[in-house]
């Protein structure tokens, strides 16, 4: 009881950490513009992905990169793809347009000239014998680096991921996921992580009449990151909205291809750029090794830096870990540059605080420091977070100029 009680006043304490750190996002970029000068020929921190921890990444370097020195950033998606609205989205319509955020806003009140945007893929990285290169673009540009940040995330198909670039493409995909749902008598949704969970919920809230059941290998729901009173959770109000969950069993899923199946399983670290330049940085996993400093874990390529999923990481990977590590990455590089000394990052208990929708209207919120673990239930909307999330990269909700173009 005590350690829960110790937990609660810790999360409490987050909350002014929270305030702090949202007043330090608004003013860094803006006190950085009085001293920050544009110059003709800067030298480039290439950041590769723009997702949460890229976009996040470019934002913490164009607010402190020194004069003489610039961001460029290689995106190959036309927005930012939120995430976890994508298993609600693939069961109700008439959201679909909120899992696509326009880019630019969250730059908008740093420095001119702190910056440079390439819609672009990025396809090999060369480096000399100092440690700095250039990354090669699919449509032909190669980009010098003084340093790196590789933020390539990973892939999968929906419900996990859009899986393709454009906001049209995904919309049109998302439509046929939920249309594919419609028809369906029996959907199967395999994979008990929380995609999974949440399509299982979703899809049986949104189609009481149907049988749902969710295949899952593990003993229970989730993975060992998560914390047994989540997984517990999960489990019972999925069987109390009447999913169907059915653990240790696996199907054959290259096999199964059905109308109302969803594979909720597979994520891929998108590590091959690093594969290829320095196998021994990429474990059996498929994900980038870094040092506590974020740096490859290669020592010959210090100038390389990595950050969100696709890094080794032994614990949940979020939006919020890859924020920090972000963090870290900028304060480092601009540490480097200033001779100074590289910080540490390590893994905090509050990066790991979850909210999963068990069902159209249920959320639970979870954290555990280790010690305790406490779930809350709360009512959730049917978008889910996503007019916070615009507003938080600086976006208006829903306005999106490119629909005009695109
Ligand atoms: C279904 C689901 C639900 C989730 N729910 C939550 C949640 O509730 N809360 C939470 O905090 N987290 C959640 N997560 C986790 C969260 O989405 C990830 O931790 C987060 O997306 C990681 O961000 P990232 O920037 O590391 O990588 P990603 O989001 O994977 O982005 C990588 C970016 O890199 C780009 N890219 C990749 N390769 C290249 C290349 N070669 N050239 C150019 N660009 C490239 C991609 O286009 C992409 O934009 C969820 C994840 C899933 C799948």
């Amino acid at each position: 009881m005590l350690a829960k009680i110790l937990l609660v006043c810790k999360a409490l304490g987050l909350t002014f950490q929270q305030i702090y750190t949202h007043l330090s996002l608004a003013l860094s970029p803006r006190l950085h513009r009085l001293t920050y000068r544009s110059v003709e020929h800067p030298r480039n921190v290439v950041v590769i992905g723009a997702s949460f921890a890229g976009y996040h990444a470019a934002r913490c370097l164009a607010s402190s990169l020194p004069t003489g020195y610039r961001v460029v950033i290689i995106e190959k998606n036309t927005h930012l793809q939120v995430t976890w609205v994508l298993p609600r989205f693939s069961v109700v319509r008439g959201h679909e347009h909120k899992a696509f955020i326009p880019y630019g806003s969250y730059l908008s009140t740093v420095p001119r000239g702190s910056y440079e945007w390439m819609r672009d893929t990025a396809e090999q990285i060369l480096v000399d014998d100092y440690g700095r290169g250039k990354v090669q673009l699919r449509l032909g540009e190669a980009i010098d680096f003084e340093y790196l940040v590789i933020a390539t995330g990973a892939s999968a198909a929906l419900p996990s991921r859009v899986g393709v670039t454009t906001k049209r493409e995904g919309l049109e995909l998302l439509t046929v996921e939920q249309d594919k749902l419609a028809v369906a008598t029996d959907v199967i949704v395999l994979g008990g992580g929380p995609a999974g969970i949440e399509l299982a919920g979703d899809a049986k809230s949104r189609y009481p009449e149907k049988n749902v059941t969710l295949v899952h290998s593990r003993k229970s729901l989730l993975n060992d990151n998560f914390g047994p009173t989540l997984a517990k959770r999960a489990f019972e109000e999925l069987v109390n909205v009447g999913v169907s969950v059915k653990l240790e069993e696996r199907a054959n899923v290259d096999s199964i291809e059905e109308t109302g199946t969803a594979k909720c399983i597979g994520q891929r670290p998108n590590s091959a750029l690093i594969q290829a330049l320095s196998p021994k940085s990429v474990s059996a996993s498929g994900h980038i090794r870094v040092r506590p400093t974020l740096q490859l874990a290669d020592s010959t390529l210090d100038r390389i830096y990595a950050a969100g999923d696709v890094i080794e990481l032994n614990s949940i990977r979020n939006a919020r870990s890859a924020f920090e590590q972000a963090r870290y990455v900028a304060n480092n590089i601009v540490a480097s540059i200033r001779s100074k000394k590289q910080a540490e990052y390590s893994y905090r208990w509050w990066e790991g605080a979850t909210k999963l929708t068990l069902g159209l209207t249920k959320t639970v919120a979870y954290m555990s420091d280790g010690s305790a673990e406490v779930s809350l239930s709360m009512k959730g909307k049917e978008e889910m977070d996503s007019s916070m999330i615009w507003r938080f990269f600086g976006a208006r909700p829903f306005v999106d100029e490119t629909d005009k173009v695109d």
